[in-house]
């Protein structure tokens, strides 16, 4: 790639990934879409990680002794520079990491509005006075930060899941020390840069950029001032770094896998279902962890089901994210790739027909077609896996009661969708969805005033909305004797 203006966003963000100039230590970042490196940014280890985290503790401690008040005007200027670099910011996360330039420009808005949410959460993080247990004495409840955090983040949100976890972090008064995903470096940096501009303390984001993440996790799991690490990612990592923070017993937020069921019942407009499936699969190219991993369709309405969403899969545009008119773009790498293709491989050899797609798309090698499978069974590898690409596969059913244990037959439990139009059932769904998040007659759950996370295997605590900001607290009692009454 041709560098960038000198004085422009971009030109800052690159001198700023790599500080120690072209002869530091460093990797390279790829455009997804064309394979053509981007730029290199510093590779840090072990010390870099050591050195962050002692000077995230040193500005932590002032941090914490500002007010609510003062936090949250930083927080909210913080705010408005995203805003103002909304289109820098959105072409950056489009280079680094593929997703079409209007869904990147909508993930810059949507993890802003953690930084808004949160500036006005935390002036409103209030203690509690306890009706007393024994005259003399009074019992109050004092919400404290838990102090310097640690952040480790996935590739597909590069901005959002950033601002999800380091706004509660400094609106409680905490610090942190943020690794980003390897493959998407760049937003990260240039979210600093903004925080820097805004007035934000230095200190108290520490970027660490690394190719060897479980040397960086290591320091940052075992570390005695790391008290809490906030992890988006995959399952198996997340219970690695649960491990490794268990002997310095850090409170840990793991936000994992998922195996989405969308349930689409007879009495639901079909049509509102496919616009649902259409947002929750094919956003991202099916590389969320809520999208949408098993279609239940009412044996009734599959095939008015199946026909409208492929109809709607067909006239998607496959490309590069930065062209105008593109709705789907490329994975993130081939060996994402290679893994959605085994998969789809494995259920086409075992008996599932493809209605749509199937294969690698011709626009190029991390390019994936959407495709539509039917004919899977519950057993089948696609059926148990997390897919993360474009490939929706429908199951037929006949009744609530066993669509309902199929829906629930999975170690995740993260999102879970549901059609109908019947309120009682509704309800019903609600209520026996073993999920951290049920959409009922909609395509997506997650906003800034919502609670996001799971259940079972996907995951402990939750981001977002007023339980967001907990997470980030200790809960300290005082008794306070002597009182007389
Ligand atoms: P995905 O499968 O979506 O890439 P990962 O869980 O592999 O999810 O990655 C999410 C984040 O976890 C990234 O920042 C990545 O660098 C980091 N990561 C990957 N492997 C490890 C590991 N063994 N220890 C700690 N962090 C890791």
């Amino acid at each position: 790639m041709s560098a960038p203006v000198a004085g422009s966003f971009l030109a800052r963000v690159f001198d700023a990934a790599l500080p120690g100039g072209v002869n530091a230590s460093s990797f390279p970042v790829f455009n997804p879409a064309t394979g053509v490196k981007i730029t290199q940014v510093a590779d840090m280890g072990p010390a870099e990680t050591e050195g962050a985290i002692a000077k995230a503790y040193e500005a932590q401690k002032l941090w914490a002794k500002e007010t609510a008040k003062a936090r949250a005007k930083l927080l909210m200027a913080w705010y408005d520079l995203i805003l103002e670099h909304q289109e820098d910011l959105a072409q950056l996360l489009t280079l680094e990491m593929g997703k079409p330039l209007v869904e990147a420009r909508g993930e810059i808005g949507f993890g802003a509005t953690f930084i808004e949410w949160f500036a006005e959460e935390g002036k409103r993080l209030y203690g509690d006075i306890i009706p007393t247990n024994m005259p003399g004495r009074r019992l109050m409840v004092l919400k404290q930060p838990i102090g310097v955090v640690a952040a480790i983040t996935p590739w597909n949100f590069p901005n959002a899941m950033i601002t999800r976890k380091i706004a509660p972090a400094l609106a409680a008064g905490c610090s942190c020390v943020l690794k980003p995903a390897e493959d998407t470096p760049l937003s990260a940096v240039a979210l600093a840069i903004l925080a820097d501009d805004a007035g934000l303390p230095d200190g108290l984001i520490n970027i660490i950029t690394a190719q060897n993440a479980p040397a960086v996790a290591k320091v940052l799991t075992e570390h005695p001032d790391i008290r809490k690490l906030s992890f988006t990612g995959s399952t198996r990592v997340g219970k690695l770094l649960m491990k490794g923070c268990a002997d310095s017993v850090k409170k840990v937020s793991l936000e994992l896998g998922g195996n989405a069921p969308f349930i689409v019942f007879e009495d639901a407009d079909i049509d509102a279902a496919v616009q649902g499936a259409l947002l929750s699969k094919y956003r991202n190219a099916g590389q969320t962890c809520v999208s949408s991993n098993r279609f239940y369709i009412h044996e009734n309405v599959f095939s008015a089901f199946a026909e409208k969403l492929t109809a709607a899969v067909d006239v998607m545009t496959v490309g590069d994210g930065m062209v105008d008119g593109t709705t789907v773009g490329p994975l993130i790498n081939n060996a994402a790739l290679t893994k959605v293709l085994g998969l789809v491989k494995g259920a086409l050899d075992a008996g599932a027909k493809a209605v749509t797609g199937g294969g690698v798309h011709p626009h190029g090698e991390n390019y994936f077609e959407p495709t539509i499978l039917v004919d899977a069974k519950n057993d089948m590898e696609i059926a148990q896996a997390e897919i993360f690409g474009p490939v929706a596969v429908l199951y037929s059913f006949k009744t609530e009661e066993e669509v309902t244990l199929s829906a629930n037959d999975t170690p995740y439990g993260l999102a879970a969708y549901c059609y109908t139009r019947d309120m009682a059932r509704c309800w019903r769904m609600s209520e026996a969805l073993e999920y951290g998040m049920v959409a009922i007659n909609e395509g997506t759950v997650a906003s800034e005033a919502a609670p996001f996370g799971g259940v079972k295997q996907s995951g402990i605590g939750r981001e977002g909305s007023k339980y967001g900001l907990d997470d980030f607290t200790e809960i300290k009692c005082v008794s306070m004797a002597g009182i007389g009454g």
